[in-house]
């Protein structure tokens, strides 16, 4: 299938031929004609499949097709549960309609009110948003939603996680109840079920290649370690390997600090980005990171959603996600179109239950990684996984009441060890695998 053969307008293809896009992604074949007519969709994608132009394009395209005259009013108007989500769709937005005559506007919370309220005055006909800032508008009456023709709800199942439901309701009593609905998704939980049937009339579902069995040509190592020892042994594997465009993901906001710190006093360019970071830094790092600047990105899973950075050669898991979905989400980041990647997790033995649960999404074991002077010390016992500041609070405990027997742990020395036969390399080929019981 080519782009022209999907019925849209000439300064569409126009744009989609600028990008050097020749064919439609899986999702966007399927999706584009849907939306084109006028259907509600509930499309279950990631980032990474071409959603966002799955959107786009058609919604572009309706617009082109059905000029309003007269002041412009807001007809389309897309959720997104992160800022940078909304400011890369956004982006997409300018770029697909860069030979029409829409304007499009981001609005998001961290950065001031005055200038979106200004920027709203001047007219919008897609506004992308994220639900918080928008409500915040809206009560200060600066946002007028009543011409809204299409509502576009992106990453539905994050906003779900991150506890947007009830924004995501008030929104949707905003806008008026004649109206094209797309939901996106990137997993179909039963929420996601409820909050279709709720929200979509007579939808048409589409599915893009679900990524539930890991990309291919990632390849995926554990090394085992003790938690006090991960921060060094983060360093060594930095350095030894010659890493040099790293994703490193923690658990907590406070976790990520924390190790970017340590990485930088270590002399390794890092910095962090999460939630309670500014905008500003937050655009900041992710810039650097992308021009190589910055060596390694620690970021949060929620501040990693929707991140538009391609064909990442390291993603380092400095911490098991507690969901093991998560876990194929950050390392889809690696080995996109085509290039090979390596998805390195350091895991220690409060984290075995999170590993066993992985695995058995993957249906396959994870390759087990010695690295001499690293082994853990089988005296250590498992503790509950603090899932907060450096407090005791936090939830999940780890299983087992003993430690989990590992392949590599008959010597266990407890400093680096001055012995090491050199390091193992990720995709160069020379490491021992060890055996493991959950
Ligand atoms: P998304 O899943 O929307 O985050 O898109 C992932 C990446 O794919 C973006 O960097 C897009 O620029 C790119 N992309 C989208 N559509 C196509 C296409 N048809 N051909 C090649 N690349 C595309």
């Amino acid at each position: 299938m080519k782009f022209t053969e999907l019925g849209l307008v000439p300064e569409i293809i126009r744009s989609i031929a600028d990008q050097g896009y020749e064919t439609p992604t899986p999702i966007q074949a399927q999706a584009i004609p849907i939306v084109l007519s006028g259907r509600d969709l509930m499309a279950c994608a990631q980032t990474g499949t071409g959603k966002t132009a799955g959107f786009t394009l058609p919604i572009l395209n309706r617009l082109a097709a059905t000029r309003v005259t007269g002041p412009r009013k807001i007809r389309v108007l897309i959720l997104t549960p992160t800022r940078e989500l909304a400011a890369q769709v956004e982006e997409s937005v300018r770029t697909y309609g860069a030979h029409l005559p829409f304007k499009s506007l981001v609005i998001f919370g961290g950065v001031g009110m005055n200038p979106q309220i200004s920027a709203l005055k001047h007219g919008v006909d897609i506004l992308v948003a994220t639900p918080g800032r928008l409500l915040d508008h809206a009560q200060q009456r600066n946002v007028d939603l009543s011409g809204v023709e299409v509502l576009v709800l992106d990453e539905a199942d994050r906003m779900l996680d991150m506890g947007f439901i009830h924004d995501i309701k008030r929104v949707i009593a905003l806008v008026p109840k004649k109206r094209q609905n797309l939901l996106f998704s990137a997993t179909f939980s039963d929420e996601i079920r409820t909050l279709a049937s709720t929200f979509l009339t007579h939808p048409e579902y589409v599915e893009s290649e679900r990524r539930n069995t890991a990309p291919e040509l990632v390849k995926q190592y554990v090394y085992k370690v003790d938690r006090e020892r991960k921060r060094d042994l983060l360093v060594e594997l930095i350095r030894d390997n010659g890493w040099y465009q790293v994703l490193v993901f923690t658990r907590t906001k406070w976790g990520a600090n924390g190790l970017a710190d340590k990485l930088l006093k270590a002399g390794i360019e890092a910095d962090a980005i999460h939630g309670n970071k500014s905008q500003n830094a937050r655009t900041r790092a992710l810039a650097n990171f992308k021009s190589g600047k910055l060596h390694v990105l620690v970021a949060t899973d929620i501040a990693a959603r929707g991140l538009d950075i391609d064909e990442l050669p390291y993603v380092v898991n400095f911490e098991l996600p507690n969901i093991a979905e998560d876990y194929v989400h950050r390392i889809g980041r690696t080995g996109r179109a085509g290039s090979a990647g390596a998805a390195v997790s350091l895991v220690c033995i409060d984290e075995h239950k999170l590993l066993h649960d992985i695995e058995r999404l993957l249906k396959k074991q994870i390759e087990v990684v010695a690295y001499p002077g690293y082994e853990p010390d089988p005296g250590i016992r498992a503790e509950p996984i603090l899932m907060r500041s450096a407090g005791t609070r936090g939830g999940q405990r780890a299983p087992g009441g003993r430690p989990g027997g590992g392949g590599s742990r008959g010597n266990s020395p407890k400093a680096p060890g001055g012995h090491r036969s050199g390091p193992a390399k990720p995709g160069g080929g020379s490491h021992r695998s060890g055996t493991r019981h959950h």
